[in-house]
């Protein structure tokens, strides 16, 4: 059900120290039915700082399948996260051109992000692990492929659509915990000029503002800017 890790995620290093430690608990975002209460399972929620690279990360992973495969969050359901979205796509549409271009959203949710960048001409496809915002996006006219994202999807999506334009990942990075794979899966799949884009919290909003209510099993990592991504070869 979990994995715990003994190496931190970005920089391999092994010096990784407990610096708030929440016990035993269920993942959040999970209704449970009266029935289901007893059964309901804890895992360990212990966030560790790394000494080589300073991320702040969970080492306990509990499966994506568990966490994401029934996910209930919608991201349209607050008016601020659509208004912050379109004005995403605005932004990226003026520096890059989109039109007739692929866009693809990494954990796309309900197509919170894609929306607008269709109705700015772009061909969009959503890829999200949450089988049913998957398909209720799909039925509304966001394609979205219930998938986690790898290398070998991204080489199907190639042999099926051709390379993306854009690619890109929002507040998705912190969910994920083999970041090596999901950025060659990117490398794969965008265009010679393609562009990635990514928004990730912030570390230091997290120690100012004392967001500790932000640690759950989903949020593996809690980055700063002085972490360095692995680069694909
Ligand atoms: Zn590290």
């Amino acid at each position: 059900m979990f994995v715990r890790k003994n190496n931190c995620r970005i920089c391999g290093s092994s010096d990784l120290v407990s610096v708030l430690n929440l016990g035993d608990q269920p993942p959040a975002n999970a209704f449970l039915k009266r029935e289901d209460f007893k059964s309901e399972k804890a895992y360990p929620l212990n966030v560790y700082f790394c000494s080589g690279c300073n991320l702040l990360q969970l080492r306990d992973i509990v499966s994506p399948d568990i966490l994401f495969r029934d996910y209930v969050y919608v991201s349209s359901t607050s008016r601020s996260f659509v208004e912050h979205f379109e004005s995403y796509a605005a932004d990226v549409a003026k520096d890059f051109d989109v039109k007739n271009k692929l866009v693809i959203d990494l954990g796309s949710n309900d197509g919170v992000l894609l929306k607008p960048f269709k109705s700015l001409g772009a061909k969009v496809l959503g890829i999200d692990p949450a089988i049913e915002i998957a398909r209720k996006a799909t039925q509304e006219g966001i394609e979205t492929l219930p998938e986690f994202f790898t290398p070998d999807l991204a080489k199907d999506i190639v042999a099926k659509r051709g390379n993306a334009k854009i690619i890109s990942a929002n507040n998705v990075f912190a969910h994920i915990d083999d970041v090596k794979a999901v950025l060659e899966g990117a490398d794969i799949l965008l265009s010679g000029d393609g562009v990635f884009v990514a928004e990730f919290p912030y570390l230091v909003d997290f120690i100012n503002k004392g967001l500790f209510d932000t640690v759950y099993h989903e949020h593996l990592s809690y980055y700063g800017v002085r972490q360095y991504f692995p680069i694909p070869k």
